[in-house]
């Protein structure tokens, strides 16, 4: 039996990210990129305003005796390359434009005086400064270029877009972004006694708590997922299924996995020509996870206690899937450190994984564990927002102490 990181070992060597597809801006949050990005312009594209106020030519000193006129305005949209030369005319008291945050500031100014630090006088209008606002050359002006050349390096492929990287990629003008393609999915689940959810179930029969947890599962990963439906405990059916599922990327199969006598999912694996990677793993909930290999993909054969499908999803599957379009991931890479609200049972050689309350107070990550009654605990697992790990051999802790959670979502 492997311990959560050897099965990982096996289980990375197939991880390599997928080819490069391109997607439009608005589909591309969440990606990674299969490809570095450059700038396609300047950023500011001129010397512009960084605040409302007056641009000051350069060699003027302000002082507060200096009483001038207020100038045309310069407005955010016009044209760069002005000249304050061209604006006003040179003879006589100083003229000063106003300009507004994000206008090209004109080639013969040097200085913006932000219009709070200025005594505007509307009705002659006049401005003078005080003492207090005397600035330096270049103040308030963002200069062409300070935030990126033309040309020069934006992100780097491997990084991953955010909802702020969409914006930056809008700046650019970019709309086909080199990613990592998705992988495609497809799950199905397995049992002569299940039905699906909206049936009711006769006596003997349980409804299909998985199928609706995968799809949902991979949607909130942006993954598009194909269900095959529920395949009963027999060979010829079993076969049908599968051969159709190895024609995704990921098949993720449910059930079936453990030592009962209609546990066929482990041979029928075989059969098909798949290479098993591993059979079970030193986790409780989610002992009898399988996975295994074929050539186009990989296959997951989770156990059927819907806490142990829901587990070996979050563990193996679900980093699996961001490693295939790109991402870095690793079983419980997204853990956290939370306090204890209440004690936390230990560990017998296997990790365990209870579902928890979790919430924020005062900036700390806080943890009541819920234990269930067992892997068949819908309801547990279902109410809760987060999970506790408890490491193989870990002693039973107090309230107070700290264990590692990760959040359900
Ligand atoms: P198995 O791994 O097939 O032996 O299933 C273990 C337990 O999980 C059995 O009690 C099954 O009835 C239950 N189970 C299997 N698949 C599902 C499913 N899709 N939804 C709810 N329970 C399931
Ligand atoms: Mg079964």
């Amino acid at each position: 039996m492997f311990t959560v990181n050897e099965a990982w070992a096996a289980l990375e060597p197939h991880l390599m990210p997928l080819a490069t597809t391109l997607v439009s801006r608005s589909q591309s949050c969440g990606r990674v990129l299969s490809d570095d990005l450059n700038a396609t312009l300047d950023v500011p594209p001129s010397d512009v305003s960084a605040m409302d106020g007056f641009a000051i030519p350069q060699g003027l000193i302000l002082n507060g005796d200096l009483n001038a006129a207020i100038g045309p305005t310069i407005a955010a949209g016009q044209a760069p390359g002005l000249a304050l030369s061209n604006l006003v005319a040179d003879s006589g008291p100083p003229v000063i434009p106003r300009i507004m945050t994000g206008a090209p500031v004109p080639a013969d100014c040097d200085r913006v005086v932000p219009v709070e630090l200025a005594n505007v006088n509307v009705s002659r209008d006049r401005v003078t400064f005080p003492q207090a606002s005397s600035t330096t050359s270049g103040q308030h002006i963002r200069r062409q270029g300070e935030v990126s050349r033309i040309g020069s390096p934006l992100m780097r492929s491997g990084q991953q877009v955010t909802s702020a990287t969409t914006s930056l990629l809008a700046t650019h003008g970019l709309d086909r972004i080199p990613v990592h393609r998705n992988p495609s999915v497809a799950y199905a689940t397995t049992g002569s006694e299940i039905v699906g959810p909206e049936a009711t179930p006769a006596p003997g029969q349980i409804r299909d708590s998985h199928s609706t947890f995968f799809h949902a599962a991979l949607t909130g990963l942006g993954l598009q997922a194909t269900g095959l439906g529920i395949v009963e405990d027999d060979r010829d059916a079993l076969r049908r299924v599968v051969q159709e599922g190895l024609k995704s990327d990921v098949l993720l199969l449910s059930g079936g996995v453990s030592m009962g006598e209609f546990d066929l999912v482990e041979d029928m694996l075989k059969d098909q020509g798949c290479e098993l990677l591993f059979d079970s793993v030193a986790i409780q909930p989610g002992k009898p996870v399988v996975a295994a290999v074929h050539k186009e993909g990989l296959v997951f054969g989770l156990p059927g206690n819907p806490a142990s499908a829901q587990i070996t999803f979050w563990l193996f599957v679900e980093p699996a899937l961001r490693k295939l379009r790109g991402e870095t991931a690793a079983p419980w890479s997204n853990g956290l450190t939370a306090i204890l609200e209440a004690p936390l049972p230990g560990a017998h050689g296997r990790d365990r994984f209870l579902p928890c309350a979790l919430r924020v107070d005062s900036g700390q990550l806080r943890a009541t564990p819920k234990p269930p009654r067992g892997s068949h605990d819908v309801l547990a697992y279902g109410v809760a927002n987060g999970l506790v790990r408890i490491p193989q051999h870990q002693e039973p802790k107090h309230a107070g102490a700290t264990c590692s959670v990760r959040f359900i979502n």
